[in-house]
Formats: C-alpha cells, sequence, structure tokens
C-alpha cells in the first residue's frame, strides 16, 4: 500500500499525525508522509487517518 498527500489540499490540521505518527509528519504549515510504502502493520492507521481527514487530501493506492 502507497500513500501520499496533496499538499495543494491540506490544511494543516494534524490530524493524521495523532491517527497514524508512524506514516505522517508535519513540515511547516502542512502535513507530510515519511515512508511512501506503508508496512502491514500500520494500514489499518494510515487508512483511519486518511478517513478521518478533512481536507481529503490523502491518497492511498492498493
Ligand atoms: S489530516 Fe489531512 S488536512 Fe489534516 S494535516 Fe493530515 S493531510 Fe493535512
Amino acid at each position: 500500500m502507497k500513500v501520499s498527500i496533496d499538499q495543494d489540499l491540506c490544511i494543516g490540521c494534524g490530524i493524521c499525525l495523532d491517527a497514524c505518527p508512524e506514516v505522517f509528519e508535519m513540515n511547516g504549515e502542512v502535513a507530510i508522509v515519511r515512508i511512501d510504502l506503508v508496512p502491514p502493520e500500520v494500514e489499518v492507521s494510515t487508512r483511519d487517518a486518511a478517513d478521518q481527514c478533512p481536507a481529503e487530501a490523502i491518497i492511498i493506492e492498493e
């Protein structure tokens, strides 16, 4: 599973970091992905982050 963030949509709320700090981190005003390939053990929390993102900025590719 791959994940990325649309930097134009992200509003920097930080919800994804709370949901899955293994994958997401802040870079100034927006969130970025720390690792492109999501380890199986954090796939569920990565999906939770995408579901909770108010800007729908998190893109998951299976
Ligand atoms: S939850 Fe969405 S809008 Fe909020 S920081 Fe993460 S990617 Fe950006």
